[in-house]
């Protein structure tokens, strides 16, 4: 048997699977930093999570509270007055991108998560309505065909480009912004936009042709993660392409939430090196690599072009072939990796 302090982070998340289904993105987040599930030992206390490593208790309410969709504002008071780890837990090598200890002196924490540009809209909606609210359409509108009512919405609304870079809006930020907002000066024009304000039936079905069919770029995996958060469940459920520039301390992260991308496609990877793990790689590159892993159901993986001294992996290596056989297996099913002590066997 395994012990504990090596699991591995698909045997972590599997230790979440009976009392989080509620809340299967917080889990993910949790079994990517080095938890599992945990209830203390007096029944009165509240269920939560352990580190494996520092054995760090917490509340599955401060977890929910951090690394939910609870808003995009002040994500600083979503990680008050606990910690997810000891002081010298060699988890701390994964990064919480959002965690008010990983950006540099707290600059602009406060104002997280408005994120700017063609999105802003979609942001400021107002909450969804349960369907069994939902009013009938009278809108002469829906008495046209589906097909009619896109083709009216595909000239209506503004061209996102074929790909759409997301950046960090400042080096210390939090805030992300498309290269297009970031670059364009004086206001912007957002009446195009309104349509998405019509009514929720509109919303839905103008929304998912603005997101659906541009590939989302990130320089890095924080700003995915950061992009990821910033749009919430709503809008993850849009997301079909992406392409994004890994192998840093937060890609065990990032990974864990792009997995709640339910319709995500087609995954560009930029991957600095020429192997899936390098000899002697460290814990942050162990995880990283398995929330890479841990995704499923793609229909296309593809290696993009990346800087490095290690060579970056091409459709001319060994391991491209391995990592798009496993990403490309059908939805929710098991990997077919083996883990060793906590490590990939590969
Ligand atoms: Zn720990």
């Amino acid at each position: 048997m395994t012990p504990i302090t090596t699991l591995s982070y698909p045997e972590r998340l599997t230790t979440f699977s009976d009392h989080w289904d509620d809340c299967l993105t917080t889990a993910r987040q949790l079994a990517a930093i080095g938890h599992v599930s945990d209830r203390p030992p007096l029944e009165s206390l509240e269920p939560g999570s352990r580190c494996i490593s520092c054995s760090q208790f917490v509340r599955k309410e401060l977890s929910t509270r951090a690394f939910g969709d609870n808003g995009t504002q002040d994500y600083m008071q979503h990680f008050r007055g606990f910690r997810f780890h000891t002081a010298h837990c060699e988890r701390l090598q994964v990064r919480i991108p959002l965690e008010p200890q990983a950006l540099l002196a707290g600059l602009y924490a406060s104002q997280l998560g408005s994120l700017v540009s063609k999105f802003e809209e979609m942001a400021s909606g107002k909450p969804a309505r349960e369907a069994s609210q939902r009013l009938p359409q009278t809108s002469s509108l829906f008495s046209l065909p589906t097909e009619l009512r896109l083709e009216i919405y595909a000239q209506i609304l503004p061209k996102l480009d074929e790909v759409t870079e997301v950046l960090p809006l400042n080096r210390d930020s939090s805030r992300v912004i498309t290269r297009a907002g970031y670059e364009k000066t004086g206001p912007r024009d957002t009446t195009k936009h309104n349509i998405l304000r019509t009514c929720r039936a509109i919303n839905d079905e103008a929304s998912d042709l603005l997101y659906s069919h541009s590939t989302f770029q990130f320089a890095s995996s924080k700003t995915m993660y950061l992009f990821l958060r910033s749009i919430g469940k709503r809008g993850r459920q849009l997301v079909h392409l992406v392409d994004v520039h890994c192998g840093s301390r937060e890609d065990a992260m990032a990974f864990a939430l792009l997995a709640s991308c339910e319709q995500l496609r087609v995954l560009t990877i930029r991957l600095p090196r020429p192997k899936i793990l390098l000899p002697r790689s460290p814990l942050w590159c162990v995880d990283g690599m398995s929330g890479l892993l841990e995704l499923s159901g793609l229909e296309a993986v593809k290696f993009g072009h990346c800087e490095s001294a290690f060579g970056c992996m091409d459709d001319s290596k060994p391991d491209a072939e391995v990592i798009r056989r496993e990403l490309t297996r059908p939805r929710g099913t098991s990997g077919s990796i083996r883990t060793i002590n906590g490590c990939l066997d590969v």
